[in-house]
């Protein structure tokens, strides 16, 4: 599950302009400003019998992430950030996971549909990704129908076929890409929300940085020009 809010400054706030990560006991949360006046945190959770009710208000919502928030030892400020800040109507959201694999065999596009975006590759919000990607889909998406469809007649000829094509490619230009952002939000989640007191020596003594490095080399990716 995951909730998020945003607050607004009245003046200049504290934070400095990073990704602040708060990771650990089944637990992820993520604070990143916004501009001098604005920032936005998340909290991620894995559903129980134990914090069942918690998202039935926004109140509920708030004690819970500031109660895990204080056992995680964040700064007042933090703290102070989450009572002010403003939740929209949607208080939670579970997280949908697609499995890779599903994706390896599935079909992403059939006569002339097809899936893009979040639909096609639902990922967590931590990774910052699911904007970045969607935005690729339909940069090689336009391309794949303008390479169909420029210099044709409106409903000409082989038409139906020509987007078919169309779609076709660009299915296959970002299936890997999708199964590459969906087993890394896996991977990312399994290790940063385990609260297993072995994962959680490796995760905090040698998987860090390669999380990190995960975390910067994901988006320098080029999906090609319009
Ligand atoms: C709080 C938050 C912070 C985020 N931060 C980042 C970030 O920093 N970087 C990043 O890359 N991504 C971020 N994302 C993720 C990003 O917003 C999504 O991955 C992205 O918007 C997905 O685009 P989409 O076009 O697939 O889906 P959407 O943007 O969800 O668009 C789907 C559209 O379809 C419409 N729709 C739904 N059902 C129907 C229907 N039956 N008929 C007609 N229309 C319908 C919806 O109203 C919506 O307009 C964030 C998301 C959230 C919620």
């Amino acid at each position: 599950m995951a909730t998020r809010g945003l607050t607004e400054y009245e003046s200049e706030h504290c934070f400095k302009p990073g990704f602040l990560q708060i990771i650990g006991g089944g637990h992820r949360a993520g604070i990143i400003p916004c501009s001098e006046k604005s920032v936005y945190w998340f909290l991620t959770w894995i559903a129980s019998e134990e914090n069942k009710n918690v998202d039935e208000s926004i109140e509920k919502m708030k004690d819970y992430a500031i109660r895990n928030l204080k056992n995680a030892n964040v700064s007042e400020e933090t703290i102070e950030l989450i009572k002010q800040s403003e939740m929209g109507n949607v208080v939670s959201t579970p997280l949908k996971y697609r499995s890779p694999f599903s994706l390896l065999f599935s079909k992403i596009t059939e006569d002339n549909v097809c899936v893009a975006g979040d639909a096609l590759h639902a990922t967590t919000p931590e990774i910052g990704q699911g904007g970045c990607m969607a935005l690729e889909d339909s940069v090689v998406l336009a391309r794949c129908l303008s390479e169909a469809l420029l210099g044709s007649k409106k409903g000409g000829d082989g038409e139906y076929e020509r987007i078919q094509g169309a779609l076709k490619k660009f299915a296959k230009e970002r299936r890997w890409r999708s199964i590459k952002l969906i087993a890394l939000s896996y991977f990312v989640g399994f290790i940063q929300q385990n609260a297993d007191p072995f994962m959680s020596f490796i995760r905090e003594r040698l998987l860090t940085r390669l999380i990190a490095n995960i975390y910067i080399n994901f988006p320098i990716y080029d999906c090609g020009k319009l």
